[in-house]
């Protein structure tokens, strides 16, 4: 049986996601010149797309995303638009801003799903975020070693709330957006700041 690896990158857009949606195939995907698997300088073919859910307070639709094949080593790459994070169904913006309504202002579970209005998550949707924040701290931060060799990092004794809290706070300082940061995280490292420890 051939089995098909797809690499998911994040390419940077400052397209909103329903611009993304209403554009469909014409919006101007990324055009790898090389595979990012084996590097071989040939372009990937295009293969097609894939649907995949994008949920935001106030849109929620079925986008479009680009695959590619590489003849030379028969893996695909799927190019994931910034506002999408690999795996998640809500958008990088929707789960950065719960994120900080619990650790950086410090809200009650409560209080920030009344602010999340439109979104009708349970408190353990919100714990979930946290949750897979703090099991990522250490590779967020060796991440943000990368991108910001200059930047002081919160300490490895500190608190594991103060030092999550920390950590937004050079986000928020460092990058323009979220979509920065993500974008140019996953690119760094390979993978999504908020992808599962394997
Ligand atoms: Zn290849």
């Amino acid at each position: 049986m051939l089995v098909l690896i797809t690499m998911q990158k994040i390419f940077y857009t400052s397209v909103s996601p329903e611009e993304y949606h209403r554009l469909g195939k014409d919006f101007p995907f990324p055009v790898p010149d090389s595979c990012p698997h084996c590097l071989v300088k040939i372009a990937p073919q295009k293969h097609g797309f894939y649907r995949r859910n994008v949920v935001a307070p106030d849109f929620s639709a079925r986008i479009l995303i680009r695959r590619y094949h590489c003849k030379h080593c028969g893996k695909t790459v799927s190019y994931l638009p910034s506002f999408c994070l690999p795996y998640f169904q809500y958008t990088v913006e929707v789960i950065y801003t719960a994120l900080r309504y619990i650790l950086v202002f410090c809200y009650s579970l409560r209080t920030s799903l009344q602010l999340l209005k439109g979104l009708f998550w349970a408190p353990a949707h919100l714990q979930f975020y946290t949750r897979r924040f703090f099991a990522n701290l250490n590779r967020i931060k060796l991440g943000l070693r990368q991108l910001l060799p200059r930047v002081e990092l919160p300490g490895e004794n500190l608190d594991k709330r103060e030092g999550a809290k920390k950590v937004l706070h050079i986000v928020a300082a460092g990058f323009a957006r979220i979509q920065t940061f993500s974008t140019r995280f996953s690119a760094q490292c390979g993978y999504s700041f908020l992808a599962p420890c394997t």
